[in-house]
């Protein structure tokens, strides 16, 4: 053990050595149902052979080159995605929260370019994750993730999830620019927003000339069984990060939009050197082929509608230890009773489960986009045990 790392992460005491498919393997020969996937990002499992494929080929070729250059794959992955969405232009990064920072930037930089420049303010909603920048802790604004970093950003502002009246004010504000929201959240513990209000919020906020930003980084690919979250509310944002499952665990966002909300980005308003590299690109063309497919987006309703029936039984079945089930597809939050970091350790050492944690005392199950129905049924099995388990526990 390293004592030179910085102190900034609570790791679980477990040596990995090696993944495949759901599965992750440990140096002393455990083996683990991995429903943590590095948090919903290997969304084909562990060493996919196609992506392990495209990586190999890729690295034999060229790793980087950037962006002064045309990077090969940048322009077919760019392709697929604004065919398969709502975007006209895409900007790739490394990660979910420099594609945060890309769409505060073009949100911004719209109004700017349209003769507004007055119009800076972002609104975020409470028990919102948008990663780690100071654009993206001070756009989510948790308190844990601010203290002791300085002031707070000027021009970034929070709302209550739900409150429609201070929702509609902060919109009609000449000096709004843009709304950041996750259609469903993920670390904030499985919320996902009412599909009405997401609709009624593209209304209000095309009344006003305010964007829409989505933080799909962690709901988007898949996760909800749709390409994209939003779709299932019928509507579309101006702007939209997304990244871990882009790459299939392979460190990649990206920053999609509108040619009108990305009318500002012009030559030299923002850039990345790593990112696009082809190496990325490889991996997230092959990763987005295979997510992308009828049978990938099916599998992932149908092993969803099983595992929220099942978990919705050891609710009724453990009523001291199951609060509440949510989520949407597979992202999926059980709220529990005993403390969620306690019983990940249970699940993990006791049942060899994998689980993540969640705010709101929730532990989230991110299994593979393409668990198969006895893996999801190993998992409920696992679960259930952990549960009978914490029962154990709580009763001394
Ligand atoms: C993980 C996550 C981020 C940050 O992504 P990083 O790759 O860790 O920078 C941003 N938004 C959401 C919704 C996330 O889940």
């Amino acid at each position: 053990m390293s004592g030179h790392l910085m102190g900034v992460y609570n790791r679980a005491p477990v040596e990995v050595e090696r993944g495949e498919g759901a599965r992750l393997y440990a140096a002393d020969g455990t083996v683990y149902l991995d429903c943590v996937m590095g948090i919903s990002t290997n969304a084909l499992g562990h060493a996919h052979p196609k992506l392990v494929q495209a990586l190999k080929d890729q690295a034999e070729k060229l790793w980087h080159v950037s962006n002064i250059f045309k990077i090969p794959g940048q322009d077919a992955l760019a392709d697929r995605l604004c065919q398969n969405s709502f975007a006209d232009v895409v900007f790739f990064t490394n990660s979910g929260t420099e594609a945060v920072e890309c769409a505060l930037k073009t949100a911004r930089k719209y109004h700017s370019a349209n003769g507004q420049p007055e119009r800076i303010d972002i609104y975020g909603f409470d028990g919102s994750f948008h990663g780690r920048t100071y654009g993206a802790i001070n756009a989510a604004a948790n308190p844990s993730y601010t203290d002791g970093f300085g002031p707070p950003m000027a021009g970034f502002h929070q709302l209550k999830w739900g409150d429609h009246d201070a929702i509609k004010a902060a919109i009609a504000q000449p000096t709004t620019a843009a709304i950041i929201v996750e259609p469903v959240q993920g670390e904030g513990g499985c919320r996902a927003m009412p599909e009405q209000c997401l609709r009624g919020l593209r209304e209000l906020c095309d009344e006003y000339g305010v964007l829409i930003i989505f933080d799909e980084v962690q709901c988007g690919m898949g996760r909800t069984g749709k390409l994209w979250a939003h779709e299932w509310a019928g509507m579309a944002p101006d702007i939209m990060a997304i990244a871990k499952a882009l790459g299939g665990g392979f460190p990649v966002g990206a920053c999609l939009a509108t040619a009108e909300a990305a009318k500002g980005m012009t030559v030299g308003a923002h850039g990345s050197t790593f990112g696009g590299n082809p190496l990325a690109m490889a991996v997230g063309n092959a990763a987005f082929e295979e997510i992308s497919k009828p049978e990938t987006l099916a599998n992932v309703n149908e092993i969803a509608g099983y595992l929220k029936q099942q978990l919705h039984g050891l609710k009724e079945r453990f009523p001291d230890v199951i609060a509440d089930v949510r989520g949407k597809g597979l992202l999926i939050g059980i709220k529990l009773i005993p403390n969620n970091r306690e019983f990940m350790g249970w699940a993990r050492d006791e049942n060899h489960l994998l689980v993540a944690g969640g705010g709101d005392n929730c532990v989230r199950m991110l299994p593979p986009l393409n668990f198969t129905r006895d893996d999801a049924a190993e998992a409920i099995a696992r679960f259930e045990k952990t549960c009978e388990f914490a029962r154990g526990k709580m009763a001394g």
